[in-house]
Order: structure tokens, then sequence, then C-alpha cells
């Protein structure tokens, strides 16, 4: 007797749980997926780079309510064990000082290329788009045209609403809410946020190497230096990405969310005053926008002057001491407000989903037998720097290996 089993959703976790269940003899698997090929968002990841993995998982490395579920994911699948599995999928990795993992190559397509050649002995049904999945005594998939029936066993890996234009979409969680699973509210993160103000859209296209501090209820929450993009909306860059998933989890909460940036980071706040008196004194007829432009570029220097309505050609030497103190404040600690994310059509991830402690830690749903979830469909958040791709990867082979027992 053979095991029938159904995947939904032929991302890096579901492909991965379609390969290693087809591994095993007897068992019969067809891949569900709504778009016109497997691993789109692969090939989207990282730039089309595909910061795959990282060599230092850990628990931390991750916003989940069950730690228990982490730990044991992290221990089954840990990086060694990704790695291997890669080598023997014919793709090397290059494994960065600061523990990003790429693709040797360089390029997301070698990743679904590799994948894609280990989909062996599975139907894979692309352009088909999964409405509701049922269960009597076995499961059936439904679509619009038609029923797919005997299905023994069911993996919904179906991801997020992140990136809506790769197929992202939440019919996993009303799948799962079918099943009586908790949704855990779902938000966007890696995902640029909106500020209150009108300056930022003055500052578009600004890129500053700065430290981002977010207040949420003006308690410091998290923090962390990088690329700041000033951006139409409000703010972008890896800086802002790696703080989004707090923020965005602030504002879900309706909590008041801030930023402060210290543009400025090579110079401590006294130096940086000590930098300007000495100026002073050695260019007294120096004006105040030459002097800033030395430290940050022209555009900021402009709309900073702007903004305190100071004078650009106003000279240092008769600048106030007021001035000065406001111009070093905002150079580093300009504090923004924030009012909304950039929305799931950007985001790179969501946080929240089904529930993970309904889940075993084999993934199995501890609410309906031989159901199985995966990926980025339950409420398991990963920090930038591959740590959603390996969950992903790890999941589904965790899955993949448990579903044929
Ligand atoms: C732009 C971008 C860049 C990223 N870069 C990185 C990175 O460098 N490193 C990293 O670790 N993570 C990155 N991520 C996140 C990472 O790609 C995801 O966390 C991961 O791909 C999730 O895998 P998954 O298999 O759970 O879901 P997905 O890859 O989203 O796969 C789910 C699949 O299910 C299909 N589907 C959904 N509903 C249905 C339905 N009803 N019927 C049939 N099919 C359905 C979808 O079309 C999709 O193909 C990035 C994400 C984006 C958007």
């Amino acid at each position: 007797m053979s095991i029938k089993i159904a995947i939904i959703g032929a991302g890096a976790s579901g492909i991965i749980a379609a390969i290693e269940a087809s591994k095993h003899s007897n068992i019969v698997v067809d891949l569900f997926e709504k778009n016109s090929a497997v691993g789109k968002k692969i090939l989207a990841s990282g730039n089309g780079r595909c910061n795959i993995s990282n060599s230092n998982l850990c628990e931390d490395s991750y916003i989940c309510e069950n730690h228990e579920l982490i730990r044991s994911t992290i221990e089954l699948f840990d990086f060694e064990k990704f790695e291997k599995y890669f080598k023997n999928l014919a793709l090397l990795v290059d494994t960065k000082d600061d523990g990003r993992s790429y693709p040797l190559s360089n390029e997301a397509s070698s990743v679904v290329l590799a994948l894609t050649s280990a989909l062996k002995n599975i139907n894979i049904l692309t352009n088909t788009t999964i409405t509701k999945i049922t269960k009597n005594k076995k499961f059936t998939i439904h679509t619009e045209e038609k029923e797919f029936t005997d299905y023994d066993k069911v993996v919904i890996s179906s991801g997020s609403q992140a990136a809506p234009t790769l197929g992202s979409c939440s019919d996993g969680y009303e799948f799962a809410s079918y099943f009586k699973h908790t949704i855990m509210p779902t938000y966007p993160s890696l995902v640029g946020l909106h500020l209150n103000t009108k300056v930022h859209a003055k500052l578009s296209g600004v890129k500053v190497n700065a430290k981002a501090k977010l207040f949420i209820n003006g308690v410091e929450s998290d923090s962390t230096i990088g690329d700041v993009l000033f951006t139409k909306y409000g703010l972008s860059g890896f800086a802002i990405l790696d703080i989004s998933q707090k923020a965005s989890l602030g504002l879900l909460n309706h909590d008041r969310v801030q930023i402060a940036l210290n543009m400025v980071i090579n110079f401590t706040r006294s130096q940086l005053s000590s930098y300007i008196s000495s100026q002073t004194k050695l260019t007294p007829t120096l004006n105040i926008l030459t002097l800033l432009s030395g430290v940050i570029s022209v555009k900021f220097s402009k709309v900073l002057l702007d903004f305190l309505e100071i004078n650009y050609n106003e000279q240092i030497a008769t600048l106030n001491s007021k001035s000065i103190k406001k111009i070093i404040n905002h150079l580093q600690d300009w504090r923004f407000d924030v009012t909304q994310t950039h929305g799931f059509k950007h985001a790179e991830v969501s946080g929240g989903g089904v529930s993970s402690h309904e889940v075993t830690n084999n993934f199995e749903s501890k609410l309906v037998k031989n159901l199985f979830f995966s990926g980025e469909v339950l409420d398991v958040l990963g920090k930038r720097g591959g740590y959603n791709l390996h969950f992903a990867f790890a999941s589904g082979y965790i899955v993949g290996n448990h579903i044929t027992k």
C-alpha cells in the first residue's frame, strides 16, 4: 500500500519536503504550486544572490512563541547538516566572516536549479491554486476546477503574505483556520518604515551609514548600525530592515514607535562638539553649509539647515551655541515617529502565522493527525541574514522525513 501525500506550495520549504518524502519507497507525492514555476521567491532572495543560511544559527535569531520548536529544528538541521545537504545536491556555498552563507556561484538561480534537479518521482502541478483542503477519512485538495482526492497526509507550505507578486497570500492561514488552528496576528517584517515628518521626502535618495535605535513607548528596544536610506515614504536600508521586526510588532500593538538616527557615528558627541569649536577658531569665516558638508552629504546638510531655519551662508563664528547644539542633536539623535510599515507588498517576510505551539517538533498538527505545516506559514520569523531560508529548508527537511513514518 502506498502513502499519498499532497504538498501545498513549492517554495524553499515545500520543495525540500517533497524531495525528502519522495526518497522513501511506496510514497506518491503531489506538489501543488499556483505560480507557473517552482521556487519563485528563492530566485528573488538576497537581491538575486540568495543569502541561503547562516553559520551563527541560534534560538535568538528567531522571533517565535515556541522556543523549543526552534531549538529542536536547529538541532535536527544545523548549519553543518545544511552545508552537507546542499553539497549532495552539487551546490557549494560560500560562508562569509559574519556567518552569512551564499551559493558559491553568487546566484539564486543555482539554488533553484539544484533543488529542481532533485525533484524526482514527484508530480509537480504548477499553475494550480488550491482553494480548500478538507478531511473526511482522507484529505481532499480543492481547486476552482477540480478535486484531488485520497491523500493520506498533507503539508501546508504555502508561505506568508509577504511579497505577493511572488505568489504570497494568506491562503495557508485560511486552510489552517478551517482545521481550527490559531493564527497569530501577522505583520510585515524586513520592510521600510513610514515617518510622520515631511523632511524624509526632501532627503529622498540620501544614504548614510548610521546607527538606528528603536524606541517602543520611549524605551530603547533595539539598535543596529548599517545603511539607512531616506525615501519618499520614510526610511529603508539594511539598518532599518533589521529593526523593522520589532517596530512592526510595536505598531501592531498600537505602541508609540520611534527611531533615533545617529548619522555621524565616527564621532562621539563631545568629539563632534570639539571639532566644530576647533574649526570655528581655525576658520571663523567658513560658512556652516561647508562645515557640515565635510561631515555629511551636501543634500543632507542643506535639508537639515532648512529644517532648523539656519542660513547656509552663516559664518560658523557667528552661530550661537543653541544653534550648534541643535545641529549636533539632529546629526546624532534625530528622532522620528514611525506611523506604519511599507506594507506586505514590500516586505521580505511576515511575522505571526499558524501558532507554532500547535505543531509537534516534527511539524505535525497537534489538532489534526497527518496534517503538517512547514516554512513561513508558521509564526516563525528569522532575522535578516539567511535565517528565514534556513528555517524554511530545515522545517521542510524534518517534515519530509517524518511524514513517511
Ligand atoms: C525579496 C525577498 C528577498 C529575500 N531574501 C532572503 C534572503 O536573502 N535570505 C533569507 O533567508 N530569506 C530571504 N527572504 C525570505 C525567504 O525567501 C522566505 O522566508 C522563504 O522563501 C519562505 O519559504 P516558504 O517555502 O515557507 O514560502 P514561499 O517561498 O513563499 O513558498 C510558498 C509557495 O506557496 C505557493 N502558494 C501559496 N498559496 C498557494 C495556494 N493556495 N495554492 C498553491 N500554491 C500556493 C506560493 O506561490 C509560493 O510559491 C526574502 C524574501 C523576499 C520576498
